[in-house]
């Protein structure tokens, strides 16, 4: 049987990488082929390299300014090229961006079937987030196989009336590729980890921050600024290691507001390694996004979580995150209690990672195989 494995972002490589490396042990079953659209272009191409994986299919397709009708035309006719080429019997997708959304009607009409993972999370509010929540949904309708990472997430597909058989619960896959991943940035020479070395203060307590959602660019950006500040301010035995995103929306607010303080360092993004590598020196992550609240809890990180809504209820039920969305006051006392309040940090500290074990694609390549 032919897999072809289309992804676009650096998120969906992070998470699809074990896939890969899962089914090429397989290689007397399937003849497995990668196809990246580069929707992000630099991001991308670092994950590939750290897990070495050279795609036989490059469709290259990000551009300045680029569209969202422009791009997911532009995905669907490149990839008529490649499908028509290689003619997969399977289409894998992953999450809920315009390559995973336009990947799964190109394959789609290709005849191929469609198997989805990272299915099943839903805010079940179309216009939010936008436009990742229709692009998963528009993906569970066209998928033929459901990896979803967790029952709750079953549980968003079987009320859609999905038919329960071509689900699988797996745990994600984001686990996978960090359990790898952390194991192997610790004896890795890497130029990135030794310069984060010589910046991180061994006598601070380290709060690292990502943010990049559409939804925060604005005034949630200025707020969440002015807390980082309040927190930094606060807090002297404390040093925030900021990797600013470079989309202008975010970089500009934060290099006006947080330029010249102390504690407070920005830095460009890291490449995934150098950022593994970080997460496990932190003592508390404060993120908008969706991989990294996955990821922080399985190596004991509490995460404070800058979003209004959440398709990952999970971690908030387990409470191995807080959501504080983008409200000033709320980021400053939850980021204060927890680094003051030690009971209360051990605990979350010990809490169980809803989203998985590490295995989760053995069961989707075994899921497979059997079919
Ligand atoms: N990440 C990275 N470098 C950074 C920030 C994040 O490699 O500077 C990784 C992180 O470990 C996670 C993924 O990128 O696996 C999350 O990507 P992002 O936050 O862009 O997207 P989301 O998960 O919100 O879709």
């Amino acid at each position: 049987k032919k897999n072809l494995i289309v992804f676009g972002t650096r998120p969906e490589a992070i998470k699809m990488a074990p896939l890969v490396q899962e089914f090429k042990k397989h290689n007397d079953k399937f003849e497995t082929r990668v196809c990246v659209t580069a929707q992000h272009r630099e991001m991308l191409d670092q994950v590939l390299e750290f897990f070495d994986i050279v795609p036989e299919y490059d469709l290259n397709l990000m551009k300045p300014n680029q569209n969202l009708y422009s791009l997911t035309g532009d995905i669907i006719l490149e990839l008529k090229e490649v499908l028509e080429d290689f003619q997969p019997d399977y289409v894998y997708v992953h999450g809920d961006t315009t390559t995973t959304m336009a990947a799964s009607i190109a394959g789609f009409y290709s005849g191929a079937q469609i198997c989805h993972v990272e299915a099943g999370l839903r805010t079940h509010n179309k216009r939010a987030p936008f436009p990742e929540e229709i692009n998963r949904q528009i993906t569970g309708r066209i998928a033929d196989y459901h990896f979803a990472p967790t029952t709750a997430s079953e549980q968003n597909l079987l009320k859609e009336n999905i038919d329960p058989k071509s689900i699988l619960v797996t745990g994600n896959t984001v686990i996978d590729a960090l359990m790898d991943s952390s194991k192997r940035v610790e004896n890795l020479e890497n130029a990135e980890i030794e310069k984060l070395k010589a910046l991180v203060d061994p006598t601070a307590k380290l709060i690292l921050v990502t943010g990049h959602r559409r939804e925060n660019h604005g005034d949630g950006f200025i707020r969440i600024c002015e807390a980082l500040k309040e927190i930094a301010l606060q807090n002297k035995d404390t040093q925030i290691i900021y990797p600013v995103h470079l989309n202008p929306n975010v970089k500009k607010p934060v290099y006006e507001l947080l330029s010249d303080i102390n504690n407070i360092k920005l830095i460009d993004p890291l490449a995934y390694p150098a950022f593994v590598w970080l997460m496990n020196q932190s003592y508390l992550i404060i993120t908008d996004s969706g991989g990294v609240q996955e990821e922080a809890p399985s190596l004991g990180k509490p995460v404070l979580v800058m979003r209004e809504t959440t398709e990952r209820p999970e971690a908030v039920e387990a409470g191995t995150v807080i959501l504080v969305g983008t409200n000033k006051e709320l980021i400053i006392s939850e980021a204060n209690s927890l680094l003051t309040d030690n009971l209360r940090y051990q605990t979350m500290t010990a809490l169980h990672n809803p989203y998985g074990d590490g295995k989760a694609c053995e069961r989707i390549v075994e899921f497979i195989v059997k079919l």
